[in-house]
């Protein structure tokens, strides 16, 4: 672990509204011990300096909703709404293997970290071997990342090959092994959840999961209202007004749940995710690349319910990039509410910050610049065309800064990126490595039939 000192950037600690400052910060022994404008007084020997001039200095990016692996599966089926999507998405479990995880999520959070992400949320729903969970957490921890990883369950539905369908105890056992095997990593935690409810989870494993979450302290993570027609199947199948509603009777929302999309909701469900403390991953890309419609961010806001940012999988977005998604996030509001004021360019880097961190347990370690907590940080490079000159910082890290003016990333600690390198992989030998996975599962998906 690395005792680093960050000196002369201009610092948004995301501590509180609009705070920004030049200054530096210091990190011993894995923890962030110093936050303070101006020049340290003393630099120890032993201290590895970085200059952050030019640059501004954030909370690491946090991701709080996506599925890595589909990296592989950019640009394939992108003309299609939500259900016959999925219908493919899920016909994959036929083809898909282990191996096909590990490389594309090597390539995701690869892809991750060189956009700022430190922090992401690895929503996993296909596991037609154990393996498959296995493997994407192994990328994971071997690409430096912090992760949170959703180990969901899908135990029923007419699109859901046999293959990834689980029995509720075949699931937990299968997920009380994972926990069992990575009580030791500190970089690493779980969730578990239905994947899709109601269309690919009974409401046996509903009751079920929140028993066993409960029993194993961990959180839900789970795709909600995504589109009209899964709010349409929980009407027809169980009489109730909307997804948020169904899932209430089975204590799902509470505060250690996110709820990714939450599109379509109506003000009662919003007071209920409010009242529950629920937490929403609001993921504009992949709304907008669906057509599933604009999630009421603003309203979420107002009410007070705590909202992430996400960039969803690839298949549904096309990349990783979360400054993509705050400018995205940014301008779909306003757009949908024909208010060019409806939403300010702070309370969207906070979603990416301090909002996933919440969303995902995780705000004692990370999502703010604090001394006691986990130096997830990056440093992004202000000083260019596109980003000069600087009048409002907030306003233009959400709408001008780009994915590739991230120029050092660090990890709990550990330097990931430095200068657009990575310190811990050769970028071409992962990238050769999805290429090669690529060619193998669409060689595969090409045989099957939808
Ligand atoms: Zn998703």
């Amino acid at each position: 672990m690395n005792n680093l000192i960050i000196t002369n950037a201009l610092i948004l600690p995301m501590t509180e509204q609009r705070k920004s400052f030049s200054g530096y910060v210091r990190m011993r022994d894995g923890l962030i011990t110093e936050v303070n404008s101006g020049m340290p007084g003393k630099i120890a020997e032993a201290e590895q300096t970085i200059d952050g001039g030019g640059c501004v200095l954030l909370p690491g990016l946090i991701n709080a909703h996506t599925h890595l692996y589909q990296v592989l599966l950019r640009a394939v089926w992108e003309d299609l709404e939500l259900m016959p999507w999925l219908k493919r998405i899920y016909g994959c479990a036929r083809v898909l293997r282990p191996e096909h995880f590990y490389a594309g999520s090597m390539l995701g959070c690869i892809e991750a970290i060189r956009s700022g992400v430190t922090t992401v949320c690895e929503h996993n729903f296909l596991n037609p071997s154990s393996e498959c969970a296995l493997k994407t957490i192994r990328a994971i921890q071997d690409s430096g990342l912090r992760g949170v990883f959703a180990r969901t369950i899908m135990d029923t539905g007419e699109i859901v090959p046999d293959c990834t369908k689980e029995k509720p105890e075949e699931a937990f056992r299968r997920i009380e092994a994972i926990l069992a095997t990575h009580d030791d990593d500190t970089n690493i935690t779980f969730m578990t959840g239905p994947n899709t409810p109601p269309i690919n989870t009974t409401p046996g494993l509903l009751k079920e999961i929140r028993r066993f979450a409960d029993d194993k302290a961990i959180g839900i993570s789970a795709h909600v209202a995504e589109s009209k027609s899964v709010v349409e199947s929980v009407r027809r199948e169980h009489g109730k007004n909307g997804v948020v509603e169904f899932l209430y009777q089975f204590g799902i929302p509470a505060k250690n749940s996110i709820f990714a999309h939450s599109v379509h909701v109506s003000n009662d469900e919003i007071r209920i995710l409010r009242e529950t403390g629920t937490s929403v991953s609001h993921n504009p890309v992949s709304n907008m690349m669906l057509g599933d419609g604009v999630a009421p961010v603003v309203d979420m806001l107002r009410h007070g319910v705590n909202v992430a940012l996400g960039t969803d999988g690839a298949a549904s977005n096309h990349s990783q990039d979360l400054f993509d998604t705050m400018k995205a996030a940014s301008l779909l509001q306003k757009v949908h509410h024909q208010d060019a004021g409806v939403i300010d360019p702070y309370s969207v880097l906070r979603m990416a910050t301090l909002g996933g961190a919440k969303a995902l347990g995780l705000d004692s370690i990370c999502g703010t610049i604090e001394v006691g907590k986990r130096p997830d940080l990056i440093l992004v490079d202000i000083d260019t065309i596109h980003n000069q000159p600087i009048n409002d910082i907030f306003s233009q890290v959400v709408h001008c800064a780009k994915a590739s003016d991230v120029r050092t990333v660090i990890v709990n600690g550990e330097i990931v990126m430095q200068d657009r390198t990575l310190t811990r992989h050769d970028e071409r030998q992962i990238l050769a490595d999805a290429r090669l996975a690529n060619r193998d599962l669409m060689e595969r998906v090409s045989k099957l039939s939808f």
